[in-house]
């Protein structure tokens, strides 16, 4: 297990500052006092463990990084109850997917041990961005990236851990009101044997350029079908995606290209506490077509870290749009979210064992 430095930011912001901040947050543009680091080296193994003053890094311009994108990430979020405490929602889950995407991209493992004490650490010395309640949380932002200065085509002999932290208030700005998708006909996300199911920066490269065009559609996420026969619904950009159905069951892509979210693994579970079915079978768009119009189709919703979850009312496509139900948030979207919220407000009973406490240094 690393021994972690602590060394605490001279010029941290003022109190006054950060409460006028606060007052209007939005996702990943503020950011709190301190990160943690931890150095890999071939020769060193894992090193050089700190808590420090949250500051740039300074890049050779032939760290390979910048060339051949060799970069992790994960994304998770502290809360804060009431009462004070303030816990992560599964971070073991975070930390088991995060080895799981380096060695997708041949990158060094973290042991899980060390990954939960970089959070917990940084989390308890930047305990008060913690904002308390109203849909805000302490975004996490655990990353890994390749730093060796060489151009060789080869993994990287250096690595850097790092984790930052960002307030956050709710990530889609309508607040509860459901999402409009773009679903992507000319670009997809990820072929089978690709890295679709590795948190890795180059597959939100990849994805911005379709991005976009939902943008320039008027919609807030695009939906990405499968590489190889265009026919097969994957998942959003950045979430996973459920269907409802009249008969109160449901239907989610299955694992293999998508990424496995903690969010969609906990509302199978939630699922199955409320005797709600779900199938994870692969669903095709022209099914979902065919279950709009016959009605059969009448809800939808993305979820993930970020947003949570989301109601989806509309999916818009080359050839025309298709309202989901009613085009609001179903009452299966919202009691799904509702539960899986409770549990991280600490408001509902953590049952499964979910919550994972910081304890107060
Ligand atoms: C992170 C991510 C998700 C959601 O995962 P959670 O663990 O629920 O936050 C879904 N899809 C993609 C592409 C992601 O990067």
């Amino acid at each position: 297990m690393l021994e972690f430095e602590i060394v605490k930011n001279a010029n941290p912001m003022a109190e006054a500052d950060r409460a006028l901040a606060f007052q209007n947050l939005g996702f990943g543009t503020l950011f709190s006092d301190h990160m943690a680091v931890i150095h890999w080296s071939a020769d060193k193994g894992w090193h050089s463990a700190q808590v420090t003053a949250r500051a740039p890094f300074a890049l050779d311009p032939a760290s390979s990084v910048l060339h051949y994108a060799q970069e992790i990430f994960e994304g998770m979020k502290a809360y804060r109850a009431t009462d004070g405490k303030v816990v992560l929602f599964r971070p073991d889950q975070n930390a088991k997917r995060f080895n799981a995407s380096a060695r997708r991209l041949a990158m060094p493992e973290l042991p899980e041990e060390d990954f939960l004490a970089a959070i917990e650490k940084l989390v308890a010395v930047d305990r008060k961005w913690v904002p308390e309640g109203n849909g805000g949380s302490l975004y996490l932002r655990p990353f890994m990236f390749a730093n060796e200065s060489f151009l060789g085509v080869r993994p990287s002999k250096e690595y850097i851990f790092c984790v930052i932290a960002s307030p956050v208030g709710p990530y889609f700005k309508g607040g509860a009101k459901p999402v409009k998708i773009w679903v992507s006909e000319d670009y997809t996300r990820a072929a089978v044997g690709g890295t679709g199911a590795a948190k890795c920066g180059g597959n939100y490269a990849a994805s911005l350029v379709a991005q976009a065009e939902a943008g320039k559609n008027g919609c807030d996420q695009v939906l990405f079908l499968d590489a190889a026969e265009r026919k097969w619904i994957e998942e959003l950009g950045g979430m996973n995606i459920f269907f409802v159905f009249n008969d109160g069951s449901m239907v989610t892509p299955p694992l293999g290209t998508i990424l496995p979210g903690i969010t969609r693994n906990s509302v199978l579970t939630l699922a199955k506490d409320n005797n709600i079915a779900v199938e994870e079978r692969p669903y095709a768009f022209e099914e979902l077509q065919a279950d709009v119009a016959s009605g059969r189709l009448i809800e939808a919703f993305a979820c993930g870290t970020a947003a949570v979850v989301a109601g989806i009312g509309e999916l818009k496509h080359r050839n025309g749009s298709l309202t989901i139900g009613t085009g609001e948030t179903g009452a299966v979207t919202t009691l799904l979210r509702n539960k899986l919220v409770g549990i991280q407000t600490q408001e509902l009973a953590d049952s499964h064992g979910w919550l994972h406490t910081i304890p107060v240094s």
